[in-house]
C-alpha cells in the first residue's frame, strides 16, 4: 500500500470545484482511494465565518465565561456560541466543550478550526460529510474519505479520523471469520475508513504544509465484508452514557 499527497493544490476558496482541482493534479486509478481533509472541504463548502456571525446567548455567555474562568484564559463568547449552534449535544462543558455535531460526529469544539482558515476567524466541519465524499465520489469515480484531525479519549495525541465517506464501507466486518486457531472472531469490526484517515492524516501533516489531499493506493477493498456504521448509537455506548453522570469539579 501506498500513500502519498497530491501536490500543487492552492488556498481553497468557496465555490472551488475541489474534485476538479484534485483531478488535475492526481492520476487515479481503480485502486485508488482518495482522503480529503475536512479543512478543504469546509472552505468550499464555504464553512468559513467570523465570529461576528455569532452574537453570544446566555448559554454561550455562561459557559464561555467558566472555561475563562477554569483556565484563566481569555475565551470569546460568540467561539462558544458557533460550538453550540453545531451541535446537538452537550458532552462535556467543562474544562473543554465535547459535543456531537449534527452530523453525528463527536468532537472538542465540534471540530470547528481556528488554524490554516486565512482570512476569516473559524472554519466549521461540512454540513454533512457523507454528502460531501458523495459528490467527491461521483465526480473522481474512486471511494472518498473526508478525515479531521481529532483528540481521543485514553490516549495522548491527535490522529486523523474519518468524518465522512463514500464508495467504501466504513469497516471490515470480522465476525464470522476465523483466527490462526480456528476459533470463529465474535466481535471484531475494524474501521476501515479511520485507518485510511490515519495513514492519509500522515502525509497531509497539521501545518503550513499545504497538502490537504492524501491517495491511498493498493488497499483492497474487495473480498470482506462490509458494515456501514460509523458513530455508535447513544443506546449502546456505555462511556457515553457514563459521562452523563459526570461533571468537571476542581478541587
Ligand atoms: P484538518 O485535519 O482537516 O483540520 O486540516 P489541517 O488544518 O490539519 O490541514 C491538513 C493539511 O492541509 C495541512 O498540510 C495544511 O497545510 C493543508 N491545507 C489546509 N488548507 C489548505 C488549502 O486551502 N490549500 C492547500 N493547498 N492546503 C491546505
Ligand atoms: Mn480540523
Ligand atoms: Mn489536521
Amino acid at each position: 500500500m501506498n500513500v502519498s499527497p497530491v501536490p500543487g493544490l492552492p488556498e481553497i476558496r468557496e465555490g472551488d470545484d475541489l474534485a476538479a482541482l484534485i483531478a488535475e493534479r492526481a492520476d487515479l486509478d481503480s485502486a485508488d482511494v482518495v482522503c480529503v481533509a475536512s479543512t478543504v472541504v469546509s472552505k468550499a463548502e464555504g464553512r468559513a465565518h467570523d465570529l461576528d456571525a455569532f452574537p453570544a446567548g446566555p448559554r454561550a455567555t455562561e459557559i464561555a465565561d467558566r472555561l475563562a474562568e477554569i483556565t484563566g484564559e481569555e475565551k470569546d463568547p460568540r467561539f462558544a456560541q458557533a460550538v453550540l449552534e453545531e451541535s446537538t449535544d452537550l458532552l462535556i462543558e467543562a474544562p473543554f466543550l465535547l459535543t456531537e455535531t449534527r452530523f453525528g460526529h463527536v468532537g472538542v469544539n465540534a471540530g470547528i478550526d481556528r488554524s490554516n482558515v486565512p482570512g476569516s476567524d473559524i472554519l466549521l466541519l461540512p454540513e454533512r460529510p457523507d454528502e460531501s465524499a458523495r459528490r467527491l465520489h461521483a465526480s473522481l469515480g474512486v471511494p472518498v474519505v473526508v478525515t479531521d484531525t481529532c483528540g481521543r479519549p485514553f490516549r495522548h495525541g491527535q490522529r486523523g479520523v474519518a468524518i465522512g465517506r463514500a464508495g467504501l464501507p466504513a469497516s471490515h466486518d470480522w465476525r464470522g471469520e476465523h483466527d490462526r486457531d480456528g476459533r470463529e472472531l465474535g466481535v471484531t469490526v475494524e474501521s476501515i475508513v479511520d485507518e485510511l484517515a490515519a495513514a492519509a492524516n500522515l502525509v497531509l501533516g497539521e501545518g503550513g504544509g499545504g497538502e490537504p489531499v492524501a491517495v491511498v493506493n493498493g488497499f483492497e477493498l474487495d473480498g470482506f465484508e462490509g458494515s456501514d456504521e460509523l458513530f455508535r448509537d447513544v443506546e449502546t455506548d456505555f462511556v457515553r452514557q457514563a459521562l452523563r453522570e459526570w461533571s468537571y469539579a476542581r478541587d
